[in-house]
């Protein structure tokens, strides 16, 4: 823990943190010290984990990087973090993110971008920058972020670390702050798979706080590792021959193609005929939940509130406009937009047809291979600044992240070396919902 908080006011630059707690994680490091002694200590004993700013932590500050919950204080633990309390774990302190969860560079922050330490004048990747900066740069030794379409493996694959996103219900998502409730997920930035597979292990399963978690065992993740068979391997075209995924991560994708084919296991090209309505189908949904989801903040209940409202329709409309940023009511607007009556069905109910289709398509592809083994994302870490003033840009950052959302499915970002610039590759591993035991032993097994 000591380790940790100093390379914390060491790096303070890459602004991974919101809030650290020295004190309190040293006392829990001391109680957890002697609990070993005296062979009582949880499974996560010494694990100094670091939390994205979404997840409610009882007694501690809780902002999702916004001005609006300015001053607000967790009443509770969530699920996922009451568990690995339970078992020892040292939250260490709250990581920097996209506000509300909605971005990919973390430049969407109220606290301002999140610097990649592989070059710091290029973005992190979001929204769970923070996270996986911290991860990166040894601020902790593992993060847990969300992921509603990438926000956990996109980030990981921009830092060169290890991201999972489990099954849509694989772990409770009580005391997540809601961004699109029908994809968020609670995901693992690690240096390790074996780290990734026991926090899952931890905090995956049934809970009473949240209707739509599974119900189904959890297996002992971190005990079935072992990977010896051969088996099926799909892979998008696109992904090794558009001309818009960067050129030496289309490279390492062919050639991590290319040796699990030497080493025995079968590799074919995959038909995705649905990868074109990918981004606007999550797009159209996501901002439509989260307009709902988001309409909670009204000045009245959390955090912030306009002192220049002179009645209660002002102080709604004063409070938001005062304390959202711009990318958070973009989606709002949106999000109302494709909800109101008159376009409702052309948007809204479309696109929950397409959805399922996609769902479809990728279950009919993962019903013949194994896995599907692509690119995580088409570029390596962008400059900041780069993207800011075209969003469709920045939502393309996830075109291969999104499709696991959409389908609920797990999928992983694994690190694959550097571009000829040294900045880190990911390569990325769905497969079908519920088989993170296989998509964690392959994963171990690739890198
Ligand atoms: N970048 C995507 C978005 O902005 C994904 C965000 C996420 O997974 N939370 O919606």
């Amino acid at each position: 823990t000591e380790y940790y908080l100093d390379n914390i006011r060491k790096k303070a630059h890459l602004n991974a943190y919101l809030e650290v707690y020295d004190t309190e994680a040293l006392a829990k490091a001391s109680e957890v010290d002697q609990k070993i002694k005296e062979g009582k200590a949880g499974k996560l004993a010494g694990m100094v984990i670091g939390i994205k700013d979404v997840l409610c932590h009882k007694n501690h500050g809780l902002q999702a990087s916004s001005k609006i919950l300015s001053g607000f204080i967790s009443q509770f633990n969530g699920t996922a973090i009451q568990r690995i309390i339970d078992e020892d774990a040292i939250i260490i302190g709250r990581q920097n993110c996209d506000e509300f969860a909605m971005g990919s560079s973390n430049e969407n922050s109220a606290f301002g971008p999140s610097l990649n330490e592989a070059d710091t004048t290029r973005v992190p990747g979001g929204s769970s920058g923070g996270s996986a900066v911290a991860v990166q740069a040894d601020l902790c030794l593992a993060s847990l972020g969300s992921d509603t379409g990438g926000s956990v493996r996109q980030p990981a694959a921009f830092c060169g670390i290890y991201g999972l996103k489990p099954t849509y219900s694989r772990i409770s998502r009580y005391g997540l702050i809601a961004y699109s409730s029908s994809f968020d997920t609670i995901g693992i930035i690690s240096r390790s798979v074996e780290d990734a597979a026991l926090l899952l292990e931890i905090m995956a399963g049934a809970d009473n706080f949240d209707s739509t978690v599974s119900h189904k065992e959890v297996p002992a993740y971190s005990k079935s590792l072992g990977f010896e068979k051969k088996v099926k391997i799909g892979y998008l075209k696109e992904s090794v021959e558009s001309p818009g995924v960067h050129e030496d991560i289309r490279k390492k994708t062919q050639d991590i193609l290319t040796s699990l084919e030497k080493e025995g296991h079968t590799v074919k090209p995959v038909e995705f005929s649905l990868l074109e309505y990918i981004l606007p189908t999550y797009y159209i949904l996501t901002t439509a939940e989260a307009s709902s989801n988001l309409s909670r903040y009204d000045g009245v209940k959390y955090g912030y509130r306009s002192s220049e409202a002179t009645d209660l329709q002002s102080l709604y409309k004063k409070t938001r406009s005062e304390a959202f940023g711009a990318e958070v009511k973009r989606r709002i607007m949106l999000g109302t937009f494709v909800l109101s009556a008159g376009y409702y069905d052309a948007y809204y109910t479309k696109a929950q047809k397409v959805r399922r289709l996609i769902k479809e398509q990728t279950e009919k592809i993962l019903s013949d291979v194994d896995f599907l083994v692509i690119p995580t994302t088409p570029t390596t870490a962008f400059k900041i600044g780069e993207k800011t003033e075209d969003p469709i840009s920045m939502y393309l950052a996830d075109v291969f992240t999104v499709q696991a959302n959409l389908s609920g499915i797990p999928a992983i970002s694994v690190p694959a070396g550097n571009d000829s610039q040294g900045l880190p590759i990911g390569i990325q591993i769905m497969t079908k919902a519920f088989e993170e035991s296989s998509l964690l032993a392959f994963s171990k097994y690739l890198t």
